[in-house]
């Protein structure tokens, strides 16, 4: 009876929303709703944090422009000139057995040239820089160079086939004034107590004094999760038996006169690995690594290895793992209230864009009154994008046979790829083919056949052997070289800059337009 009194109630129209937290996750849930239900009443509530420090920069995928500019219409452009991005076409993995391979956000393996009878994952071999210019992606990242030329010699930016690396601030700063457009409600105040009742909270008290309700609670307060975990109890699924790094040293270096890249690089280390992003007056930069296998010292040595301009370091905790339920009677949490994994893969950004673009369409979907089916489908989905995040950071933790540091031997004995186990067997047994993708991969899947396999012909995961055909493998070898020369001839992220930059830019501007 209790149950069905609950359920009863939540039925009831939402009408008035908290947002517990101001940073950009709470930020772009408020957006999102206000965007998709105007008439809603969006309270977000935000508290200094003493001694509070995140990553200055942060790299996203592409979920997270197209989540921007498809779903919340902000047009590149704008954004380009409020928030100052930096696109990104991969993430540069010198991991593995090879030199280096590249996860890009453009099409690299799971393509098929004309000239060619296999999909192009059949003809890298496995020497340590044979992952390099299959295509526009990896030649451009190996020539420093982010778009290639078209036609009318502007650069040719493929519709969502680009990331973002993002300062921090000042995707902050973006936000808070497009907030400021839309009736979103603000209030300054550090929630003190989280009175429960029956649908879940009731009311939250704050320093000051003030209570506050609503019908639903965003709680978007990080780590801690105030709401979700803390007043509501529920249960976390911890991911550290297979994902064991759980400290980050992070630091910036000031920029001089090096080129911004267009890459993310990724380095694996002896006890996990060091990250760069690109900022245009900054490199943003940490070491992830395992508390069991070494000391913040030793984790802080090893980034000045790396990056000897490094300037001051802070050491942050990381824990990764997901609450049982992101959505829990009136509570939602986003971000990694609701669950992290470590940044490997970039997937924080598109994690939360699916968290808000859900609750928004949701709202949307059931005219404001909340079913217990949306719930329940809500997190199952969000479970499964979780979990496919943990497998896919499992790939690399089961296949990196870069070192034999006691940190990699336990890692790679309890890496889980879950999921993807049917996927691995296939590549194994068949190739990096393409026949059984709806098969393989879940509906909506963000990383997708060719993010797996290049992931596992970058670590030279064995698969079924096929040998071109000489006349192949040389047009196979033409085909990287006219990458090359093509890429030559392209935009350096600088140029890119300065072009958008300049007043002309704007009306041939493609698909930035
Ligand atoms: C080392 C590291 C590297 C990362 N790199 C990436 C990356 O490359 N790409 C990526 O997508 N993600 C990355 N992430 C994840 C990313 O930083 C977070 O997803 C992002 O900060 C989103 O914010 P959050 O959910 O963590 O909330 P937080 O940033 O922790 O914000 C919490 C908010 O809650 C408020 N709050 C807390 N307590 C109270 C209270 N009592 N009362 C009122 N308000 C309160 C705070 O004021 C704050 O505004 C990284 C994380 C780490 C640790």
């Amino acid at each position: 009876m209790r149950v069905a009194g609950q359920l009863g109630k939540l039925m009831s129209r939402i009408s008035r929303i908290l947002i517990l937290g101001a940073d950009y996750a709470g930020l772009l849930a408020a957006l999102n709703l206000k965007f998709k239900v105007p008439e809603l009443r969006v309270e977000v509530l935000r508290a200094p944090i003493a001694d509070d420090f995140r990553p200055p920069g942060f790299a996203t995928r592409i979920e997270f422009p197209t989540y921007l500019h498809e779903e919340l219409r902000v047009p590149p452009l704008e954004f380009l000139r409020g928030a100052q991005p930096i696109w990104r076409i991969g993430t540069r993995y010198q991991w593995g057995s090879r030199a280096f391979f590249d996860h890009t956000t453009e099409f690299q393996v799971d393509t098929r040239y004309a000239a060619l009878s296999h999909e192009t994952g059949y003809y890298i071999g496995d020497g340590p820089n044979e992952f390099e210019a299959i295509g526009a992606a990896s030649a451009n990242i190996s020539a420093g160079k982010i778009f290639v030329r078209d036609k009318e010699g502007r650069p040719q930016i493929a519709r969502n086939r680009y990331g973002y690396h993002l300062e921090h601030q000042r995707l902050n700063e973006f936000l808070e004034a497009a907030t400021g457009r839309m009736e979103i409600l603000f209030r300054d105040g550090r929630v003190v107590e989280v009175v429960r009742g029956e649908m879940g909270v009731a009311s939250v008290r704050l320093e000051d004094g003030q209570t506050l309700t609503a019908d639903l609670y965003i709680d978007a307060s990080g780590p801690e999760s105030l709401l979700l975990g803390q007043a509501l109890g529920v249960p976390y699924c911890d991911f550290a038996a297979s994902l064991p790094c759980d400290r980050a040293i992070v630091g910036m270096c000031p920029r001089s006169n090096e080129p911004i890249k267009p890459n993310t690089a990724v380095k694996a280390s002896d006890c996990g690995w060091c990250w760069s992003t690109e900022h245009e007056s900054f490199i943003s930069c940490g070491h992830v690594f395992s508390s069991a296998h070494a000391s913040a010292d030793q984790a802080e040595k090893k980034l000045r290895e790396e990056y000897p301009k490094v300037n001051s370091t802070r050491l942050l905790r990381i824990k990764q793992g997901r609450y049982e339920r992101c959505w829990e009677k009136n509570v939602l949490g986003i971000g990694s209230a609701a669950g992290l994994v470590e940044p490997l893969a970039a997937a924080g950004a598109g994690l939360l864009a699916f968290g808000c673009q859900w609750l928004a369409q949701s709202l949307v979907d059931c005219d404001g009154v909340i079913r217990p089916t949306i719930i329940r489908q809500f997190n199952r989905r969000w479970s499964k994008l979780i979990e496919g995040e943990r497998d896919f950071l499992g790939l690399f933790y089961k296949y990196n046979t870069r070192s034999d540091a006691p940190f990699w031997r336990d890692a790679r004995s309890s890496a889980h790829v879950g999921s993807l186990e049917g996927l691995i067997r296939f590549y194994q047994d068949v190739g990096p083919h393409p026949v059984h993708r709806n098969l393989l991969l879940a509906e909506d899947d963000p990383i997708g056949l060719d993010g797996y396999y290049s992931v596992l012909l970058g670590q030279n995961v064995p698969h079924k052997a096929w040998a071109p055909p000489p006349a192949e493998m040389q047009s196979w070898k033409n085909i990287q070289e006219s990458w090359r020369r093509r890429v030559e001839l392209g935009f350096s992220v600088q140029e890119a800059m300065n072009y958008f930059a300049s007043a002309a830019a704007v009306a041939k501007a493609g698909a930035m337009a």
